[in-house]
């Protein structure tokens, strides 16, 4: 099996340097295992925070150890019966070509006539995200005003599009043209943070909206909260999801000057992890599934071939080179 490891922690943007390709034999399998050639894996912004060593909700990575993730495959080599070889799966052995468990740490694929890699996005962990935080944390109600920032990437675009089914007026915040033209091709209202300070993306966020904002989505942190704050309505509800602006800080910037917006318009902001809601999922599967494979739901794509690729698919992450989910397909 060739896996990639970190050898350090890294302080600030992780440097590819940081990413060691290894090779290992796998032992004969053990009654019980199974052994998977993976075909898609998930990179994720959640894994920077596994990177740094420190426990948060979830484990550091083991440096020299494989890097996990999100992954699918197909059983190659069996001696658990509930997984005969040729089994489309789902596990968290990715950063590797080969991964061996137990079977017990196997799922399955669902039966939606999708793409199978679609459970690693829209109908995989960001897509339950998505739901999650607008329906579960943030309460939306049918006719609100919803903002989104991050609003193109894999857990952003399945948000504003369930805003959209259900919402009044649903702005996002992206940084490139491409992905303001993929939002405003849904009837989504698009603005660029890019290259704005608070003041100016908080008259741009006006300008598309001009009642304010009955929920925040919040993926990045930074100057999109700042925004934010300054355009809610009252009784408004912020689902903090992510802060990926945050993420590669080697010191922690200031937070924003106006959290007493929250007072001033009785908000409430609520942050939440995902997998805490995991009982969830087949409510989500089934409300959402259906829609995405009628076409009702869009979702979008971006692939690195080959497992040398996975590090810089990651770190692709934090440049935005990602519309939809960013993807490794073997
Ligand atoms: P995305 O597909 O949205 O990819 C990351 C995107 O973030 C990039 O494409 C880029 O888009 C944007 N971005 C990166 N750096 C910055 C920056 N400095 N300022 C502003 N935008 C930036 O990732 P996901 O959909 O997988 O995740 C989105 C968010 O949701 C993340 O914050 C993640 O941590 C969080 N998350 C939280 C979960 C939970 O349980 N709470 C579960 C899953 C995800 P652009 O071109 O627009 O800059």
């Amino acid at each position: 099996s060739r896996y990639f490891t970190i050898n350090d922690h890294p302080q600030g943007a992780p440097a590819r340097a940081l990413f060691e390709l290894r090779e290992t034999a796998l032992p004969a399998l053990a009654e019980g295992e199974v052994r998977v050639r993976n075909t898609w894996l998930s990179v994720d912004p959640y894994m920077r925070g596994r990177m740094s060593g420190v426990t948060t909700y979830i484990e550091p990575f083991e440096l020299g150890a494989p890097l996990e993730g999100a992954a699918i495959g197909e059983v190659i080599e069996t001696r658990d019966a509930a997984f005969p070889v040729g089994t489309r799966v789902r596990h968290m052995g990715g950063w590797r070509d080969i991964a061996q468990f137990p079977g017990s740490r196997l799922e399955p694929l669902p039966a939606f006539e999708v793409p199978e890699q679609a459970y690693l996005g829209v109908l995989g962990m960001p897509g339950m995200t998505a739901w999650t935080g607008l329906n579960r944390i943030a309460g939306m109600q049918e006719g609100d005003n919803v903002l989104v920032s991050g609003a193109a990437g894999a857990v952003g675009s399945l948000a504003v599009q369930l805003a959209k089914a259900k919402g009044g007026t649903v702005v996002g915040i992206a940084g490139s043209q491409d992905k303001l033209d993929w939002l405003e091709s849904h009837g989504v209202k698009a603005v660029s943070y890019k290259g704005k300070d608070a003041a100016q993306l908080t008259e741009a966020l006006r300008k598309a909206c001009p009642e304010g904002f009955d929920v925040y989505y919040e993926n990045v942190g930074g100057v999109c909260l700042e925004a934010a704050l300054n355009t809610l309505r009252v009784g408004a509800r912020i689902a903090v999801c992510g802060m990926i602006a945050r993420y590669n800080e080697a010191t922690p910037s200031a937070g924003p000057g106006n959290l007493a917006m929250l007072l001033i318009r009785r908000a409430r902001m609520e942050g939440f992890i995902v997998f805490d809601h995991w009982a969830h999922y087949p409510t989500f599967l089934e409300e959402i599934g259906p829609r995405v494979e009628s076409g009702q739901l869009d979702y979008e794509e971006t692939v690195e071939a080959g497992l040398e690729r996975t590090p810089d698919a990651f770190l692709k992450l934090f440049e935005g080179a990602n519309r939809g989910k960013m993807l490794v397909r073997l």
